[in-house]
């Protein structure tokens, strides 16, 4: 199918594309990748009356470091420049580890960190990574800016508190704490298939490799990347090993995560799936964080 016709419009600067928002509301939507919205409009899923192409927009891609440690990087640039960076790879082990796992090489060309975010699909990626990462997203409108958590971002399926006069620009990534290891798995029936279900582990150890911090985040579990909060306190405070693991494990899939299941999955094959997963990445995790500072 192909979509209704549309006018397109490509704005030269930023300030120009947050004007033409501001002035055409709901009726106009920002094109990144495409790779998500113009498979939408050829199914005429979304309808928009006008695209405002952010792909002269270079200075919104970026990847830097700011004093502080948090990575900073610009709402345009490639999954698979993100991918290949290696200050990425060096100080953002989690990212690095994930982004092959989103769909394909030539998919990740196209595709944004921001057109991911924004897009807020359950079953992907960056969000739950974001999420797990106390990621934090900058939003302009033409009359001034915000920042918002990644964790209050997400609202609903496919729905997050972006407005319709507003554009993602930025993202932020806080520096990991020293001793930290971290791990992301999912299962997908094939490679570049959207996952059935995926984990992301961040365990923080003292010096006697004590568990100290903990975060659990799934994705294709629920509407929204799903924080385990009851799950990783079980671990805090204790020696890590395959008994608390799999005692997180097992709440995390009883009282935190919802799966809908569908017709390549039944619910309680998913809740399998999440809880060997789970232990998998804590085991992961762990090794990383006693094994080296952050990985
Ligand atoms: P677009 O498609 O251009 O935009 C998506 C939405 O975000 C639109 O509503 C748009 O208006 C809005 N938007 C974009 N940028 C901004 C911005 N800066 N500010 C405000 N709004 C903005 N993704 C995964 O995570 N995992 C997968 O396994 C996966 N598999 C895929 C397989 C296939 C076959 C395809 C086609 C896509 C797959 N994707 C997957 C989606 C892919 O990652 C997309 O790149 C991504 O979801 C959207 O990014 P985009 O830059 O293409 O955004």
């Amino acid at each position: 199918m192909k979509p209704p016709s549309f006018e397109y419009v490509a704005p030269v600067s930023l300030a120009e594309a947050l004007d033409i928002l501001s002035e055409n509301g709901d009726d106009a939507k920002v094109l990144a990748g495409g790779q998500s919205l113009v498979p939408a409009m050829n199914f005429r899923l979304v309808e928009p009356a006008l695209l405002v192409d952010l792909n002269g927009l270079n200075d919104l891609s970026y990847v830097k470091k700011e004093a502080s440690g948090e990575i900073r990087i610009g709402a345009m640039t490639r999954q698979r420049v993100i991918e290949r960076d290696p200050l990425i790879e060096a100080t953002q082990p989690l990212l690095h580890e994930t982004m092959p796992n989103i769909a394909h090489s030539q998919i990740r060309n196209r595709g944004t960190i921001g057109g991911s975010l924004v897009h807020a699909d359950p079953a992907a990626e960056l969000p739950m990574i974001m999420v797990t990462l106390d990621g934090r997203f900058k939003l302009r409108r033409s009359t001034g800016e915000r920042w918002i958590s990644a964790i209050d971002f997400y609202q609903g399926l496919f729905f997050t508190d972006l407005a319709d006069d507003e554009i993602l620009v930025e993202v932020g990534i806080p520096a990991l704490k020293e001793n930290t290891g971290t791990c992301f798995v999912e299962f997908a029936r094939r490679k570049g298939d959207y996952a059935l279900l995926g984990v992301a582990a961040v365990l923080t150890v003292d010096e006697a490799g004590i568990c100290r911090g903990a975060r659990l985040v799934y994705l294709n579990a629920g509407d929204i990347p799903i924080v385990a909060t009851g799950a990783a306190s079980l671990l805090i405070g204790e020696q890590p090993g395959s008994i608390v693991f799999e005692e997180a494990a097992n709440h995390a899939v009883a009282e935190e995560i919802a799966p809908m299941g569908d017709i390549h999955a039944s619910v309680p094959y998913l809740l399998h799936l999440a809880r060997v997963l789970t232990v998998r990445a804590l085991n992961r995790a762990y090794q990383r964080a006693t094994l080296s500072h952050g990985n």
